[in-house]
């Protein structure tokens, strides 16, 4: 993830066929090709006049959003928060048939926070389906590695101080509209079937050195 300015927007990981079924290449084309690369431009714009920002990563720009001209904060919150949301969400994706699994490790958190992997979607899913409009919904862990879900509206992004988000599901319309169009539930369900559970793990394990 290339963390400060001037923000560059990475290619996806995999193919833009990597998804399908679940989400179709014209999906990925305009997600990532078109919406995520006008948070990348619209971040740089904001920060473009304001040279002393230039060096910070974007989770601190985030969490230190009082901080920034008032004339740029709304700006970095919607778009900073876009750059942020769509890296993690996209980089935790795997083809449906990749098989991956969770570590034992994060199995076991799993288990201790939620009862099972089961329940741990079943409160995933009543966070997304329940955030009002657009916004996106989470696991996280804090630093000791205990799991919880939360949901952000917008653009926002959870308490970056406390939680390391390890997985998101976008559940702005542009996200599924051309795949699933308003079935919200239906997009949740097949998604979960997107996670790259390697990644997830090893963000786990390092949730103290990625920050
Ligand atoms: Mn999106």
């Amino acid at each position: 993830m290339n963390t400060t300015y001037p923000y560059v927007l990475q290619p996806l990981p995999y193919s833009y066929d990597a998804l399908s079924p679940v989400l179709g290449e014209d999906t990925l084309h305009f997600h990532h090709d078109k919406h995520m690369k006008a948070y990348v431009d619209n971040l740089n714009k904001a920060l473009e006049p304001f040279d002393q920002f230039h060096n910070m990563p974007l989770a601190s720009l985030l969490t230190k959003l009082d901080e920034l001209p008032l004339s740029a904060q709304t700006a970095v919150r919607n778009n900073g928060g876009g750059v942020f949301n769509h890296e993690l969400y996209f980089s935790t994706l795997n083809s449906p048939n990749a098989g991956t699994k969770p570590s034992v490790a994060l199995q076991a958190a799993i288990d201790r926070d939620f009862g099972s992997i089961h329940q741990m979607f079943s409160e995933l899913r009543k966070a997304a389906l329940g955030q009002f409009g657009s916004g996106w919904a989470y696991v996280v862990t804090d630093k000791a590695g205990i799991l919880s879900i939360c949901a952000t509206p917008n653009q926002d992004v959870p308490d970056l101080c406390k939680w390391i988000p390890l997985i998101t599901v976008d559940v702005w319309e542009h996200a599924y509209y051309l795949d699933y169009q308003n079935r919200r539930p239906d997009y949740f369900d097949a998604f979960i079937t997107l996670i790259n559970w390697e990644v997830v793990s090893s963000s786990y394990k390092n949730r103290n050195v990625l920050r």
